[in-house]
């Protein structure tokens, strides 16, 4: 059979990465071609064709399965009932469906909870008073959270006390929103996962993330716990992808509470910043395996061969504009850069991974990370002087 065309919806770096994935795999994907908003995305740079349109515009949608045979996507937000509409064109993966339950954080968790699947106790909101009622159940702090197209923490809003609960509800502006229990945890995990199209599942070992202001920052491959809690954690991830439907990588974010009890947080139908460090910790990259899972091939190998850290390389807080390029040659420092212009505050721009040498550990890495981290800031590019 000749490479099929693929169509993903979100040209940034995940999209860049599926595509560079894809390129190396001509005799399965002819082609690649984007749908994003911002001219040159980063996948454009990577060597996909790019339709430059907003994810949600149902004509390009159109556009995009038209001219491809296989539609996916790297971010959640993408309307499920105008990919629904156009799924006799294009095949798509994951289904709209199961698009539809993730992208929507409230029927996500409903459908984790009737699954029985652990999660923390929520309810949704419609009102003030089903707020107040909330609260009542759930004790502070406890946690308001928008339905949809929430990212980097931007959906959420801490409530600590009673004075805050008028300041947190109108800071939503009568979005959709569901209310969670506060989730005393230890640490945060994941689990990269796919399934191919043909009900193959694997799942990537156990990692920790450690985030700043709401924003990953670090994921330590494996994640630095027992047997019993990744041998927990993985099982809850099968479960879960048991019961979720549709073909690809997914994201199973996860918490490690106080009480050694592991609780989802949330789910990503797609490729997951927690599984970058599989480019160079692992045989199969989350991007080579999310292609093979929705082209139907034998999903590959998920073993982590070394220690590996991943740092995300974010822009600094103190401008927004060009920056100064990052050069780092150091054995075992892989660094990636997005081919992003613009810095801005907390963007995403690149990552490094930190693979260990035979005999190095975990904490040789993380002492590693801290002596490169200076040569890995973000430094504002000045106009040359005249
Ligand atoms: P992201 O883009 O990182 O996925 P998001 O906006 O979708 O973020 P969540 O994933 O719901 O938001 O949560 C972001 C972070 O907030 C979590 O990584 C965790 O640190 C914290 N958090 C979320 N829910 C809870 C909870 N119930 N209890 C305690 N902390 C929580
Ligand atoms: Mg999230």
């Amino acid at each position: 059979m000749l490479g099929r065309i693929l169509g993903i919806i979100g040209g940034g770096q995940l999209g860049m990465m599926i595509t560079e994935a894809a390129k190396k795999m001509p005799e399965n994907i002819s082609k690649i071609i984007v749908l994003d908003p911002t001219k040159n995305c980063p996948a454009s740079q990577a060597g996909a064709e790019q339709i430059i349109a907003d994810f949600k515009d149902e004509k390009a949608i159109q556009e995009l399965a038209e001219k491809s045979d296989i539609i996916t996507y790297e971010i959640e937000s993408g309307d499920s009932d105008v990919l629904k509409s156009v799924e006799g064109k294009s095949e798509i993966n994951p289904s709209p469906e199961t698009l539809k339950i993730i992208q929507d954080k409230f029927l996500q968790k409903t459908f984790l909870f009737e699954n029985k699947i652990p999660i923390a106790e929520f309810i949704q909101i419609t009102s003030l008073d089903d707020l107040q009622k909330g609260i009542k159940k759930f004790g502070y702090p406890v946690l308001l959270k928008a339905r949809r197209d929430a990212y980097d923490g931007r959906g959420n809003f801490k409530i600590n006390s009673q004075e805050e609960i008028q300041k947190a509800y109108d800071y939503f502006h009568k979005k959709n929103l569901m209310l969670e229990k506060f989730v005393p945890f230890k640490m945060e995990v994941s689990v990269i996962a796919a399934r191919n199209t043909r009900g193959q599942i694997k799942t990537y070992p156990l990692v920790e993330n450690i985030h700043e202001d709401n924003i990953l920052r670090e994921t330590i491959a494996p994640a630095r716990v027992s047997k019993e809690i990744s041998d927990k954690s993985e099982k809850i991830a099968k479960d879960t992808m048991n019961v979720l439907k549709g073909a690809g990588v997914f994201g199973i974010e996860m918490f490690v509470t106080v009480n050694d009890e592991i609780l989802i947080n949330e789910i990503a139908p797609r490729v997951h910043n927690s599984g970058h460090h599989t480019l160079q910790s692992s045989e199969t990259s989350q991007f080579e395996q999310h292609l093979r899972a929705i082209l139907g091939l034998d999903l590959g190998s998920v073993k982590l061969a070394r220690p590996t850290i991943m740092y995300n390389i974010l822009g600094s807080r103190k401008f927004k504009g060009e920056y100064q390029p990052i050069k780092i040659s150091e054995p075992n420092v892989y660094l990636k850069m997005y081919g992003k212009k613009i810095s801005k505050p907390q963007r995403k721009l690149g990552h490094v991974n930190l693979v260990a040498k035979e005999g190095e550990t975990t904490n040789d890495l993380l002492q590693k990370l801290k002596a490169i981290k200076d040569k890995i800031q973000i430094k504002e590019l000045f106009a040359p002087q005249k």
